[in-house]
């Protein structure tokens, strides 16, 4: 491996690339002569603003998990499941395939998504000694893991027009719903808000002992 090291950077020669329409900008400059908007090589803050964002979804996933998430109303009798009860009644019904689905969108994704970012702001903020292969499968599976967030908003709605349609069943969302809601929302805003080039940057200047 003889690659490393002889990269040019944009930073070091003073260019930064416009955010808004990809332009290629003179880093003293502050805007983008073409397009107006203001161009920042590393946009350190985005670090915290991106810790803010993951610690609130970390704390929101308390009331998600521990609150009921849907009232089904059936025969005059009400009904309160939280995700995890929801997942064993399903099972108590021998609808495995679908509490498997269930469990893997509704926590083993924003779990995993939590831990990924935690480990992957971590490894920016604080020089964690990780190598730069890990960190890089680390980003693929983030990357990844992000384009099935909408599996559990898809899940809820489908349980929730089969558990409808099949009997005389009324289900509605509870107070953990709009947790839930909110820790996808907060994930996916977490990673979207971090400037990635400062992972880069890292990665550049580590070389990899593995
Ligand atoms: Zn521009």
């Amino acid at each position: 491996m003889s690659t490393s090291n002889t990269s040019a950077q944009g930073q070091r020669l003073g260019l930064t690339c416009c955010p808004t329409c990809t332009n290629l900008c003179q880093t003293q400059n502050k805007t983008c002569p073409r397009c107006g908007q203001e161009v920042t090589s590393r946009d350190y803050s985005s670090i915290q603003k991106s810790w803010a964002l993951l610690i609130t979804a970390a704390i929101l996933l308390f009331p998600a998990n521990l609150y009921p998430i849907t009232v089904m109303t059936s025969q005059g009798q009400v009904r309160k499941d939280t995700i995890f009860s929801g997942i064993n009644h399903l099972i108590q019904l021998d609808l495995l395939p679908i509490a498997i689905i269930l469990f893997t969108a509704s926590i083993l994704v924003p779990m995993l998504k939590i831990i990924g970012l935690c480990i992957y702001l971590l490894a920016i903020s604080f020089e964690v000694p990780i190598s730069k292969r890990k960190l890089m499968a680390g980003f693929h599976i983030i990357e990844w893991i992000g384009r099935w967030s909408m599996l559990d908003l898809f899940v809820i709605s489908i349980t929730a027009a089969l558990v409808n349609m099949g009997q005389l069943f009324d289900a509605k969302p509870a107070p953990a719903a709009t947790a839930f809601a909110l820790v996808i929302l907060l994930t996916q805003l977490a990673a979207k808000v971090l400037d990635t080039r400062l992972l880069w940057d890292r990665l550049e200047s580590n070389d990899d002992r593995t």
